[in-house]
């Protein structure tokens, strides 16, 4: 489904720099005409204001959750109340506990700008050096940065009210930070108090630096408690508060999932033990976030680490977005950012995956031109290439235009998957689930080699998922890739060093790496319903064609060449009828359809029935040929789940990847 052209680009902070008697630099909105800190004490005010004023220390050192403790923001600007929570967090909190930082930013600093920044602050520069290092380019939508490996802070980029109204979470402590209402009364409105209450947890408080009378009747509105307490250095007054239980949020519209009740989650349950089954991508990804945890992981799969569509030498880092931005296209912008992030703090000497940079060879210039202006990203996610520079990139002759994907590339999936399986917390079992039964503390699973007990189950197992997923529809599509030496004709007597090598991914039809241990990959054969992993001459023959059609000066290296010098492997993925991978709890299908039949006569009725789920089973599949780029991130959203954080993506994309989406749109259309 279409939605309204959604921009993901959005703009920078306008900044000016400014030095005070001490020489300390501080920057200067000149958009807003305010400060984002105070330059003498900057430091000493946030803490006084945001941390003390929210009772912090006391609440952190108290804090023996399974789940973070989670702080809210409405302008992240330069990061610093969020690094000074941190620091608070690694000064009092015990050992097991976990922080999680949710922060919206309208016009986030340019990484250059925030480094900039950042030198005021050197005692905290191991904070602000994770910070950079992770700083996402300037597109809408949710960003998840691994601060450590205790601290999370997800990014939401856009305006605040906007943001916090598409929070799936719930925050315990929030930080009203922003400019001067005076000077930016749009972010200070009633939207946003009520966006802030729906996501206040039990117990919420606030501290604002201001005592304006509008954002007091705008809190009290909105059900917040609020009073005025002394403010930092020459301000008299400030406000804290904390969300009054007793007054509902103001607007039941607004209120999370009022109109979709399906997708409302399920209960929280215990996380000590939990199997995943399946150890390809979405499996390794899935039980990796939960071990990080704290979970104990029993991963099982009957032939070992990345042994089915997961088992290639190589995998393009590509994602093929809709011309029209829809939410699928959202969500693999999101996943494909996501992922670059994530291999770079997982590997960052680059031994298993390469940001080389990819080109999509596209050869219509309309289409192309039409695909920039509805996303409007930062060249540092996409830009557009003529032929000329699109062959300087690819270091081979090319004869079309080309998007250019600076940061992606390809990844070794085995290695991944093995750096992933090795994560301390997880055993691997190899062995076959035969059957499961419900206890009455979670899970019993039947396996070749014995039964065991968890507390909940995570699917990840490709398309032989259908015995598990209670008619969840799901495609077999066989695939398979193709290699040769690199260089070719090496053992003729040839100089090796005219081959011209190929320095980036290249994707069109079909994709080709950059060689890599003597060998080029390419292809990928597209075969629906076939579920045969056996390799095929004709394959080769298909991907050999592709290659001439994708870089004909590549393949023209390789003349004389045929299919029996071409080796090869065949997999088969899993796809959804809609191509969006399945993640989130599994649906009780006979339920969903029974509650929701009226659905079909009338699309609009409202029910209030919560969506029945197998309690504690989880669903990571139908990642189709993408599942290096949407695994990881579907894994932190079934790992969020489970953990009662908040969610690293819009509530909108989260109920978009939801395994049940399929039975309401099919009753919608009377199937
Ligand atoms: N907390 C910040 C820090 O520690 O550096 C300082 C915040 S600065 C005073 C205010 C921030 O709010 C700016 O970065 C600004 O871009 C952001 N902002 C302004 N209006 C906004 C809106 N409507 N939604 C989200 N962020 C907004």
């Amino acid at each position: 489904k279409t939605v309204t052209p959604h921009r993901h680009g959005i703009h920078h902070a306008e900044l000016d720099w400014r030095v005070d008697d001490g020489d300390v630099e501080a920057p200067f909105s000149t958009a807003y005409d305010d400060v984002y800190f105070s330059r003498q004490d900057g430091r000493e005010e946030t803490r006084f204001v945001f941390i003390d004023n929210n009772d912090l220390p006391r609440r952190l050192a108290d804090w023996h959750e399974p789940r973070p403790f989670t702080i809210g923001e409405t302008g992240f600007g330069t990061g610093l109340n969020m690094l000074c929570a941190w620091a608070c967090f690694d000064e009092y909190a015990p050992a097991g506990a976990r922080l999680h930082l949710v922060s919206t930013e309208k016009h986030p600093l340019t990484r250059d700008a925030l480094e900039r920044a950042w030198r005021s602050w050197p005692q905290l520069s191991r904070q602000a050096g994770s910070l950079i290092a992770q700083w996402p380019p300037a597109v809408a939508g949710v960003h998840r940065l691994q601060l450590d490996d205790r601290v999370t802070l997800d990014l939401h980029f856009g305006d605040a009210a906007d943001c916090l109204s598409r929070l799936d979470g719930q925050i315990d402590a929030w930080f009203l930070d922003g400019f001067a209402p005076s000077k930016n009364p749009d972010m200070w409105r009633p939207e946003l108090f009520t966006a802030m209450a729906i996501a206040s947890r039990t117990g919420a408080t606030f501290a604002t630096f201001t005592c304006a009378g509008f954002v007091r009747r705008g809190l009290a509105a909105a059900g917040f408690r609020w009073r005025k307490v002394p403010g930092f250095g020459r301000k008299r007054e400030m406000l804290r508060g904390e969300r009054d239980e007793s007054v509902p949020p103001a607007s039941e519209t607004l209120s999370s999932r009022a109109t979709t009740p399906w997708f409302q989650p399920p209960p929280v349950m215990a996380v000590g033990h939990v199997a995943v089954i399946g150890a390809g991508i979405a499996g390794t990804s899935v039980a990796a976030a939960l071990a990080r945890r704290g979970s104990r992981v029993t991963l099982i799969d009957r032939a070992g680490i990345a042994a089915g569509a997961s088992g290639n030498p190589q995998a393009a880092l590509y994602v093929k977005l809709a011309i029209e931005p829809n939410l699928q296209s959202r969500f693999y912008l999101a996943a494909l950012l996501h992922t670059q992030r994530w291999l770079a703090r997982l590997d960052p000497q680059r031994q298993w995956w390469s940001d080389c940079g990819l080109l999509q060879l596209a050869g219509d210039d309309r289409r192309r031109q039409r695909f920039l202006a509805n996303y409007d990203l930062p060249a540092a996610v996409v830009s557009a290439s003529d032929p000329s520079h699109a062959a300087a990139l690819a270091g081979i002759d090319l004869a079309q235009p080309a998007l250019h994907y600076p940061q992606a590339g390809w990844v070794d999936p085995i290695a991944l998957c093995h750096h992933l399986a090795a994560t301390p917390g997880i055993a691997l079992r190899r062995t076959e689930l035969t059957s499961l039964r419900e206890t009455q503390a979670g899970w019993q699973l039947q396996l070749g080699d014995g039964s065991l007990d968890v507390d909940q189950v995570v699917f990840a197992t490709g398309h032989a998922s259908h015995d598990w997923l209670d008619g969840l529809p799901l495609q077999s599509v066989r695939g398979q890739i193709s290699t040769l030496s690199w260089p070719p004709h090496a053992d003729a007597d040839t100089d090796t060093d005219s081959a011209s090598a190929l320095a980036r991914v290249l994707c069109a039809e079909g994709y080709v790496m950059p060689a890599r241990e003597g060998k080029l990959t390419f292809g990928a054969t597209f075969s629906p319903n076939d579920d045969d992993t056996a390799v095929r001459e004709v394959d080769h023959r298909r991907n050999l064609d592709e290659l001439a059609r994708t870089a004909p000066a590549l393949a023209g290296q390789f003349a004389g060449l045929t299919t029996a010098d071409c080796t090869g492997r065949a997999s088969v993925r899993a796809a959804s009828p809609d191509k969006t991978p399945y993640a989130g709890p599994l649906p009780d299908t006979g339920c969903w359809r029974d509650d929701y039949a009226a659905l079909g006569k009338d699309a609009k009725r409202r029910f209030d029935r919560p969506g029945s789920h197998y309690p504690g089973l989880w669903v990571s599949t139908a990642h189709g040929s993408r599942g290096m780029v949407s695994a990881p991130l579907c894994a932190e959203l079934i790992a969020s789940r489970l953990y009662d954080e908040p969610m690293p993506l819009e509530r909108e994309l989260i109920d978009h990847l939801h395994p049940g989406r399929r039975i309401i749109a099919d009753l919608i259309r009377g199937r």
